[in-house]
C-alpha cells in the first residue's frame, strides 16, 4: 500500500481577491470597525448584513471567536451565576469552555451513535433538572432529527443555541442550521467553513437579545454602526445596565471573510464530494459503520467519523497506528488523553463529573479526521483505501 502524503490540516490558500480586500483596508488604516471615514459602511457591517442574509437571519454580530460568540449568547439570553446549562457530552472545549466563561453549569446530554444529541436523555435531563438553556452543539456537523428537537425545546419552554461551528452551510429539511432557536453561534477560525484566522458570527431574530449581545461586544455605544442590528430604541432601553465585554471582529477579518462566504456554498459542494469519494471507499469495509445521514439533512462533508464497534483499547490504538504509518492521521477520540484537541468529557475536569456510559461507549471506537479542501479527489480515494487495508488488517485478538 503506498502510503499517502498529504496534510490534513492544510487548509486552502487564500487567493488574490482575498489579499486585495485585505491590502485595502491594510491600507485604509482604519482597521476598527467603528473607525470609518464619511459615508462609509465598515467591512464588519458590510460582512454583518452579507451574513445575515446567507443566514436568513433578520441580525447578525460578528465578533472575536465562536467560542466568544456561545458565551454572550448565553449571557445576552439571560443565563444567571450557577444556572445549568444542557449540551452534547460529545462536543469540541470551547462549547463546555462558553458554559463556564458565562457563569453556567454544564449539564452534559449523551449522544447516540449517529453522534448527535440523544433526544430520550435530552428529554429526561430537561425535566430533571429544570434548566432554562439548550446550547446544542451540532458537532462534527452531524444534525439531531431538528423538528423533533425544536418541538421537545417547546414543551419544555426552554431556550435554543445552536452550536453550528460545523454546520455553517447545513439545513434539516430546508431550514438552515442556527435558524431553529434563539440564536446560532459560527465560528471562522482556520478549520472551519470559512477562514479568517480567529472570528465569530451571531445571528438571530430577537431584537432585545441582539441588542444585548451587541452592547456586550464592546460597541461603546455606537450600536447604531452595526450592519444588521435592531434599531437604536431598542438599545435605549437596556444600553447601560450590560456590561461591555470587548470581543469585536476587526474590519480586517472581515474584509478576508466577504469574498470566501460569497464561494461558501460552491466550497460545500467541494467538501461533500470529498467526503463521498471517502465514504464510498469505506461502505464495504467489515465491521466498519459510517454515521447515517438522514435525507432531511443536508450536510457540510468538511470532517468525517466512522467507527470500528467492538474494537478493544489496544485495538484502536495499533490501528490508529497503522494508518498513521500510511500517512492517514486519524483523531481517536476515546484515546485517555487528550491529542491537540479535547473532545471528551473526561478531560473538562471543571465540569462537574458526569456519567454518560453511552457517550463513552460510542467514543471509544470513534475516529474522525479533517477533510480539507486542498485534497483531490483522487487523495481522498486513496485515504478510504488506507483505512480500509489498516481495518482489514486487524488481528482477531484485536477486534
Ligand atoms: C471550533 C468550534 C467552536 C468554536 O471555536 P472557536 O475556536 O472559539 O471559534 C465551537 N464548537 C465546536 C464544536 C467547534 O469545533
Amino acid at each position: 500500500m503506498k502510503p499517502f502524503t498529504g496534510s490534513f490540516t492544510q487548509q486552502e490558500a487564500l487567493d488574490d481577491e482575498v489579499v486585495a480586500a485585505a491590502a485595502q483596508v491594510l491600507r485604509s488604516g482604519r482597521l476598527h470597525r467603528y473607525n470609518t471615514a464619511a459615508g462609509e459602511l465598515s467591512k464588519a457591517s458590510e460582512l454583518e448584513q452579507a451574513y445575515a442574509a446567507y443566514q436568513g437571519a433578520r441580525y447578525c454580530l460578528a465578533c472575536a471567536s465562536g467560542g466568544y460568540a456561545m458565551a454572550i449568547a448565553l449571557r445576552a439570553a439571560g443565563l444567571k451565576a450557577g444556572e445549568s446549562v444542557l449540551t452534547n457530552g460529545f462536543t469540541l472545549a470551547p462549547v463546555p469552555g462558553a458554559i463556564a466563561s458565562a457563569g453556567g453549569r454544564p449539564v452534559l446530554v449523551e449522544i447516540t451513535e449517529d453522534l448527535v444529541i440523544d433526544l430520550d436523555d435530552l428529554d429526561r435531563k430537561a425535566r430533571s433538572t429544570g434548566a432554562r438553556f439548550l446550547l446544542l452543539s451540532n458537532m462534527r456537523g452531524h444534525l439531531a432529527d431538528m423538528d423533533r428537537l425544536a418541538d421537545l425545546v417547546r414543551r419544555h419552554s426552554m431556550i435554543l443555541i445552536e452550536d453550528c461551528a460545523h454546520t455553517m452551510g447545513a439545513a434539516w429539511n430546508g431550514r438552515k442550521s442556527g435558524n431553529f432557536g434563539l440564536a446560532g453561534c459560527f465560528s471562522t477560525q482556520t478549520y472551519k467553513h470559512l477562514n479568517s484566522g480567529e472570528g465569530g458570527l451571531l445571528t438571530s431574530d430577537d431584537p432585545d437579545f441582539m441588542a444585548r449581545a451587541i452592547l456586550l461586544s464592546g460597541s461603546y455605544m455606537l450600536y447604531e454602526r452595526h450592519g444588521a442590528a435592531p434599531s437604536p430604541e431598542v438599545f435605549e432601553r437596556i444600553r447601560l445596565e450590560t456590561p461591555n465585554m470587548s470581543g469585536r471582529m476587526d474590519n480586517l477579518r472581515a474584509a478576508i471573510l466577504l469574498p470566501q462566504l460569497a464561494r461558501l456554498d460552491d466550497s460545500i459542494a467541494r467538501w461533500n464530494e470529498r467526503y463521498r469519494a471517502v465514504e464510498d471507499g469505506l461502505e464495504q469495509v467489515e465491521g466498519l459503520v459510517l454515521p447515517r445521514r438522514p435525507e432531511a439533512e443536508l450536510y457540510v462533508g468538511s470532517s468525517l467519523q466512522f467507527r470500528l464497534p467492538g474494537l478493544s483499547r489496544s485495538g484502536a490504538e495499533a490501528f490508529v497506528g497503522a494508518c498513521k504509518a500510511h500517512g492517514v492521521e486519524l483523531k481517536w477520540f476515546g484515546a485517555s488523553d487528550p491529542v491537540a484537541f479535547t473532545s471528551n468529557h473526561h478531560s473538562w475536569r471543571y465540569v462537574d463529573p458526569q456519567l454518560l456510559p453511552e457517550t463513552d461507549r460510542v467514543l471509544s471506537t470513534l475516529f474522525d479526521m479533517r477533510l480539507p479542501l486542498t485534497f483531490t479527489l483522487e487523495e481522498c480515494r486513496h485515504i478510504a483505501s488506507v483505512i480500509a487495508h489498516c481495518a482489514r488488517g486487524l488481528s482477531p485478538e484485536a477486534a
